[in-house]
């Protein structure tokens, strides 16, 4: 895409009634464009994923923390988008908060179950009760004894389990999570990312998030940039791309996304870029 094609796309598809129901078909493609140099983004609602798109991915989710270049950057995009950016996540909000503390920015987390809005109020979709987490953290656990190399992540509402230390257990997992009643009986399903699948509430997507963002007055008639580096990101993209957006993979694999850029630095030097600033760090 070309910055005239970009600007284009801002008159034709911004109407409401464009706007994304994620159900863009296209099917997957390997992608060798890279996303425009500039963006307007005082017309633009910036969406970011986290873990391997603006930080490195870390052999623990815990060990994973934010650096003061970041925060700096995050701070000067919100104030260039006028408030409508948000990061995407299948962390839960406050390990987001965690991550860019003292910062805090509007975010939804567990893939759109938990958001906190531009001005701070956190909305919650319905959420899977606690017995039925217990249940699954209950039926996971014998695989996880067995295997002392994976690692259980319980989310309160939501389970992953990261088989990043032992590859080869992917299928072994994989099943267990197959195997659930509760994913049996549709109340859950499977969710697979990088070295991880865990068990969601079948209605959470980051498709979900940006439609419930993008439905915010704050972020409304705005062009969705969406920018993300692994599965769980594909339905986000297919939603920017439906409503005329910009949607950038951290990767060159198949994906829904229209654009690439290859590495966290990539992603990081072309948000710097977009701020004017070039890529000394400085806004
Ligand atoms: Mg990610």
């Amino acid at each position: 895409m070309v910055n005239d094609d970009w600007d284009n796309q801002l008159t034709a598809n911004a109407s409401p009634e464009r706007r994304g129901s994620g159900k863009t078909r296209r099917a997957p493609a390997s992608i060798e464009t890279e996303p425009p140099a500039r963006l307007p983004l005082n017309h633009c609602a910036l969406f970011l994923d986290v873990d391997g798109t603006l930080i490195e991915i870390a052999a623990r989710p815990a060990d994973v923390v934010g650096d003061a270049e970041l925060l700096q950057l995050l701070r000067t995009l919100r104030t260039r988008c006028q408030g409508a950016l948000a990061l995407i996540s299948g962390r839960r909000i406050a390990d987001l908060d965690r991550i860019t503390a003292p910062e805090r920015f509007a975010a939804a987390g567990l893939h759109g179950l938990e958001r906190r809005n531009a001005r701070g109020d956190c909305v919650h979709r319905k959420l899977p009760t606690g017995e039925m987490i217990a249940e699954v953290r209950r039926a996971l656990t014998p695989l996880a004894s067995k295997h002392p190399q994976l690692l259980l992540e319980d989310k309160d509402h939501a389970v992953a389990v990261h088989y990043r230390q032992t590859p080869h257990l992917q299928g072994a997992v994989e099943e267990a999570l197959r195997s659930l009643p509760q994913v049996q009986n549709g109340a859950l399903r499977v969710q697979h990312g990088r070295m991880v699948a865990e068990v969601i509430p079948s209605e959470a997507s980051k498709a979900l998030a940006l439609a419930d963002f993008m439905a915010e007055p704050l972020f409304r008639g705005r062009l969705p940039v969406y920018v993300g580096d692994d599965i769980t990101d594909e339905s986000a993209f297919q939603w920017a791309n439906a409503a005329g957006g910009l949607s950038v993979a951290v990767s060159r694999e198949s994906s829904f996304a229209r654009a690439h850029l290859d590495t966290v630095g990539a992603v990081r030097s072309w948000l710097r870029g977009l701020t004017g600033a070039g890529n000394d760090g400085r806004p």
